[in-house]
């Protein structure tokens, strides 16, 4: 059967309202394309996505977005994408990271000279390293992510990539090729001072290279990376809407089984079954699962092999455990974004639990009812195989109840105001991203090995007409400014190939 809505010319079929997927589709849709996304889960927003339980909301996606300040190339897109709007509150706690230790608080400040002046007070012993690693993150504030136009593009209004910006840029470009030899945990480990070096590997995973963590760093200093009012859900809600607005379709709840292909050009889609035409097709789902799933054969091009070989490497994958708790209490005037040495370790999926962050969301209202607080903790690491073995074996719940029961023990501790406190819990777990996103093993991130080098993967395919790919997978270490600025190159492809001006 023919789904006639779509048999305008130039229809645009887009695999994944994520926010790849969103961008790909705004930008298209600005250019004159008739676009619709197809979606398999209910509501937009894929891997940027909070959920409720009992009166809690779980955010489970976005802790801070770059591109928020106006210094950031980034704030153009989220802006002509509708989630930076006037108006809209962008909050930078400060400090970003808390550590108790030994009674004592040591924090992570965003403000480079207080962060200084604090870490000197609490390890003299480290000033070498502290003075160098503020001279990283100044160096890192010019830090940006690049939007530019690609070759041979009609635009109507042009993106270039000032002279300035390039000088501002340029200290941070001459610390990439050291830094990135060095993982997160590597960097951190040159401090004395345990809690520097626990607060240094907690920004983000160890194993990424230490660009990463300095570029975080850089990018909180420089006053980017708040928490966006209504975090992850209205954020995917507000680009949805600035979509549908330009006259786009999402069509959630409706999986993409398979990319059609004739005479060498992807022309439409298998959904539910059904056929839909399209002249054009962007895979803005996992690329890694895509390019096994989507086609028949599977697509096996240069820059294929490369992917599954480069995340094949299965540390190469981030993923984790994502623990939900609500708790009746109130915890605002407590450390929002904490990290602690674990009293009691406990293992889980063979790994040895020494160390726990949790972020609370008290300072936010909407998030847990009057007088409560909701609380998130992530583990990251790979858990895949431990899940599914528990899946295949009866014991999902029962491991679940298992790690939840060591949680809570070990916050307890560390927040005695919550013992006994507990309304609800929640966990996802890979298993859990790979059945609602669709990633390939529940992974939403991809890790560079230290020394490796960043590719960056093809747009479009080489062997199949009319054919796109944007999404985290496709230049390292993803998230979502990957996403977004992804979703906005393979919308210039299209406009390149179908000769159509690109609109911002
Ligand atoms: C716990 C957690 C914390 C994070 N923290 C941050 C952070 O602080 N900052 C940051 O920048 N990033 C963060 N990220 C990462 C970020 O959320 C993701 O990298 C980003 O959202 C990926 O977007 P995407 O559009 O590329 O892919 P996805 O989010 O994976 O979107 C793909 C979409 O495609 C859909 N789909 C898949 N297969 C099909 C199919 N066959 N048919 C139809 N639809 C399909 C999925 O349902 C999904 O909606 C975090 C992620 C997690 C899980």
């Amino acid at each position: 059967m023919i789904d006639y809505h779509n048999m305008k010319s130039n229809n645009v079929l887009i695999i994944g309202a994520g926010i790849a997927g969103l961008t790909a589709g705004i930008y298209a849709q600005k250019s004159g394309f008739n676009v619709t996304i197809y979606e398999s889960h209910h509501i937009s927003g894929g891997n940027c996505t909070s959920w409720r339980r009992k009166g809690y909301l779980f955010e489970g996606g976005l802790h801070w977005l770059t591109g928020s300040s106006t210094d950031q190339m980034l704030n153009k897109v989220w802006r002509e994408t509708g989630v930076l709007t006037d108006g809209k509150r962008i909050t930078h706690t400060d400090p970003f990271l808390v550590c108790d230790w030994q009674g004592q608080q040591i924090c992570l400040y965003r403000d480079v000279m207080k962060l200084a002046a604090h870490f000197n007070a609490v390890s003299p012993e480290d000033k070498p390293r502290i003075r160098a690693l503020c001279r990283d993150i100044v160096r890192f504030t010019g830090f940006n992510i690049p939007v530019m136009d690609i070759g041979g593009l009609k635009v109507e209004k042009k993106a270039p990539i000032t002279i300035g910006k390039i000088f501002t840029m340029l200290p941070s470009l001459l610390r990439i090729g050291a830094l990135s030899k060095l993982t997160v945990a590597e960097y951190a480990a040159r401090f004395k001072h345990p809690a520097i070096r626990l607060l240094l590997s907690s920004v983000i995973t160890p194993e990424f290279d230490a660009v990463s963590l300095l570029a975080t760093l850089g990018c909180f200093a420089s006053g980017d990376g708040g928490y966006i009012e209504g975090g992850s859900l209205a954020l995917a809600a507000n680009m949805a809407k600035c979509f549908e607005d330009l006259g786009g379709r999402i069509c959630c709840g409706k999986k993409a089984e398979k990319v059609q292909v004739k005479d060498g050009k992807a022309c439409g889609l298998i959904v539910g079954g059904m056929e839909i035409p399209g002249d054009a097709v962007i895979a803005a789902s996992d690329t890694l699962a895509a390019i096994d799933n989507l086609f028949d054969p599977p697509l096996r091009e240069k820059w294929t092999l490369a992917m599954r070989a480069n995340t094949n490497q299965r540390g190469a994958l981030l993923m984790c455990t994502f623990i939900g708790i609500g708790v009746e209490t109130d915890l605002s005037g407590s450390p929002e974004h904490a990290v602690f040495t674990v009293k009691n370790p406990f293992e889980y999926a063979g790994k040895n639990i020494t160390e726990l962050g949790y972020k609370h969301y008290a300072e936010f209202s909407g998030y847990a009812p009057k007088g409560c607080t909701a609380i998130t903790i992530i583990l990251i690491g790979d858990t895949y195989d431990y899940w599914k073995q528990a899946r295949e074996q009866g014991h999902y719940d029962k491991c679940k109840k298992e790690l939840i029961d060591h949680i809570l023990t070990a916050l307890e501790e560390q927040l005695p105001a919550i013992k006994g406190k507990a309304a609800v819990w929640d966990i996802a777990t890979p298993l859990t991203y790979e059945r609602y996103c669709g990633t390939f093993h529940g992974s939403w991130m991809t890790v560079t090995p230290p020394g490796a080098k960043r590719l960056t993967y093809a747009y479009k395919s080489r062997q199949i007409g009319n054919l796109y790919f944007a999404g985290q997978r496709i230049m390292p270490p993803g998230g979502t400014p990957v996403a977004v600025s992804t979703g906005r190159t393979a919308a210039q492809y299209l406009c390149r190939d179908f000769g159509v001006v690109f609109k911002s």
